[in-house]
């Protein structure tokens, strides 16, 4: 088993292998993962070259956000708006405080906070590329995470260029209280400015997308398309069942029940997502 990513925090324990074992260890360890849609062994380097996507099933795995950056923009992007940080503004503790969470994060991901802001090229469309991280802080919206955006918003805006947003959330970040859902509405009105100067804007949600994203730009885009298998909704399925004393029906909050159900225009897979978005663009077009 050791050919697979450790999952289980007890096989860590277990003694170190010495001598030949462990440099055989050392070597192959994770090396493979098991998918987790179709359960089977995946060599790793053919599942990055595949974009995160399981060359059997199809199945969507994450990808964290310089990923995305390369995956839909031609080389010689620029990486944009870096260096902002959370102040902390309520000096908040839950079972660790959040500073610790935020250093954490940082270490993790090698960014400042779960948003990364690119300017460059899709395809021959010059575009702003803003994308969430997840791997931060569950890719909770604080105020570092809208005034990036905003300022992607500002990007767009100035040089009038078509906006994407690769969204994945938890959802507001309770840490920063009201400052957090204050986000919702700064970028909604930003958007709304693109709107009234007729500049395009896609969203893209990726697994998962939820909360004070989903009730805010998540859902705004001219364009709202999801990677297949994502789950999309305001609050989790458990929470709903609970509120409602229903079982809700198969599939619920997947994204191809919500594009049935005429929450998304597209669902579209990883491999596609770049043609489509320069295709949906092409048809926009920004007026001179
Ligand atoms: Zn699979």
């Amino acid at each position: 088993m050791s050919w697979f990513k450790r999952e289980n925090a007890d096989l860590t324990s277990a003694p170190a292998p010495e001598g030949e074992d462990a440099e055989r260890r050392v070597r192959t360890d994770g090396l493979w993962v098991k998918c987790l849609g179709c359960r089977q062994a995946i060599w790793k380097a053919d599942l990055e070259a595949n974009l995160n996507v399981c060359p059997k099933c199809g199945y969507h795995f994450g990808m964290d956000a310089q990923e995305r950056v390369a995956s839909l923009l031609e080389p010689g992007y620029e990486l944009v708006d870096q260096g902002l940080r959370s102040t902390d503004p309520l000096n908040f503790t839950d079972i660790k405080p959040y500073k610790l969470r935020l250093e954490q994060g940082r270490r993790q991901t090698g960014l400042d906070d779960a948003i990364l802001n690119a300017v460059g090229d899709l395809g021959p469309i010059p575009v702003v590329l803003s994308v969430m991280e997840y791997a931060f802080a569950g890719g909770s919206m604080g105020a570092v995470v809208g005034e990036t955006i905003a300022r992607a918003v500002d990007r767009s805006l100035a040089g009038r260029k078509p906006l994407i947003i690769v969204t994945a959330s938890g959802g507001a970040r309770m840490q920063e209280g009201i400052v957090s859902l204050l986000q919702m509405a700064k970028i909604s009105s930003g958007l709304a400015q693109m709107d009234d100067k007729r500049i395009p804007y896609i969203c893209v949600l990726t697994h998962p997308t939820y909360g004070g994203v989903t009730a805010s730009f998540a859902m705004l885009g001219d364009l709202n398309v999801a990677e297949p298998g994502a789950l999309i909704g305001f609050a989790g399925p458990r929470v709903i069942e609970q509120t409602i004393r229903q079982k809700l029906p198969e599939g619920f909050q997947r994204s191809e029940f919500l594009l049935e159900k005429g929450f998304l225009d597209a669902v579209m897979s990883r491999k596609e997502l770049k043609q489509y978005l320069i295709r949906a663009l092409e048809f926009m077009q920004v007026p001179a």
